[in-house]
Order: C-alpha cells, then sequence, then structure tokens
C-alpha cells in the first residue's frame, strides 16, 4: 500500500497558523517525519509531498503527487487555529459524500483523541482543494489547536508529535484492515 503524506503549509513563504512563537507547518512536518517512520516500519510505501520548507503556497501539486504515483491513501497533516483562545481539540475531515474517507476519517479521529487525549470535535466534511483533487481516498487531519496553550504542547513536545503519529498509523493499520 502507497501512501501520500502531506505536511501541510510550506514555510516562511506560508507559515500556516501561528502562535506563542510555533509555525503550523513546523508541527505538522515533525508529525509526519515520524507518521512516515511508523508507516516504513510497518511495511507501507510512503511519499511525502515535501520534507523541509519549500517556497511555495500552491497545493495543486500536493494531490497531483498522489495521482501521478497512484497513491492508495492520502494524508494531509495540518494543527488548527482560531482567535478565540479557548478553542481546542481534535477534528478530520474528508470530502463530501466519500465513503472511503469518512472511515478513514473516523479511525483516525478515534485513535487521535484516544491517543492525545484532546477535545473530540468530530469527523466533519469539507470541499478542500486536497481531497477535491486526490484521486485516492484522503483525509485532512487537524490534530489540535495552534492557538490553544495546552494544546500547542502537545503539538511542539516530542511526546505529543510521536502520539499523534503513532494514533493515525495505527487507524491506518486499521482501515487497511491488517
Ligand atoms: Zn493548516
Amino acid at each position: 500500500m502507497k501512501i501520500v503524506l502531506d505536511p501541510g503549509h510550506s514555510g516562511p513563504v506560508e507559515p500556516g497558523a501561528c502562535a506563542g512563537g510555533v509555525r503550523e507547518c513546523d508541527v505538522v512536518l515533525a508529525i509526519a517525519r515520524l507518521l512516515a517512520e511508523q508507516l516504513e516500519e510497518q511495511g507501507y510505501e510512503v511519499l511525502l509531498t515535501r520534507s523541509g520548507d519549500i517556497a511555495t503556497d500552491d497545493l495543486a501539486f500536493r494531490a497531483e503527487l498522489a495521482n501521478v504515483h497512484q497513491a492508495d491513501l492520502f494524508i494531509s497533516i495540518h494543527a488548527n487555529s482560531v482567535a478565540n483562545p479557548a478553542a481546542r481539540g481534535t477534528e478530520v475531515y474528508h470530502f463530501p459524500g466519500s465513503e472511503q474517507g469518512r472511515r478513514l476519517a473516523s479511525l483516525i479521529q478515534r485513535r487521535l483523541v484516544a491517543e492525545l487525549n484532546t477535545a473530540d470535535r468530530g469527523v466533519k466534511e469539507a470541499n478542500f482543494q486536497v481531497l477535491r483533487e486526490t484521486q485516492c481516498p484522503a483525509v485532512l487531519v487537524e490534530v489540535a489547536f495552534v492557538s490553544h496553550e495546552q494544546d500547542r504542547q502537545l503539538l511542539t513536545a516530542y511526546a505529543g508529535q510521536l502520539g499523534a503519529a503513532i494514533a493515525i498509523s495505527t487507524a491506518i493499520t486499521q482501515y487497511a484492515g491488517r
């Protein structure tokens, strides 16, 4: 099984959410790298859409990479942010109407909340470009909020990043039925 991992955003050009000195692009890359290790250990073939900072804010290449390589799954990894500092927790998105996307999103949501003890914001549908343009089942994971103090600690601590990676990889293994 071939899995494309997509650490959201790109670096200085487009860092994503920023709060408390933390950039979304950095924490999601750290989680994606750990997740790649977990999945490779289990025999999955893994491709990353980026392995460091990249100088673009373009989104199209992300789904394109999955399509060109005929990936079986596409996992985009993000961290959330809102103006309200009390907002917290985990949510996972799939493309509207995608049954496989919903199933994978539900498994990842359940595992992440159990592993990280984050607030359960549920599985949601969204017409995001990376979900719409990928030909394989695709999900977008919002691990936690960089704008919430405790969530931010989870996202920046090695233990939290590893916990997120283990949770997602366990869910993928469940999804794949082995
Ligand atoms: Zn993001």
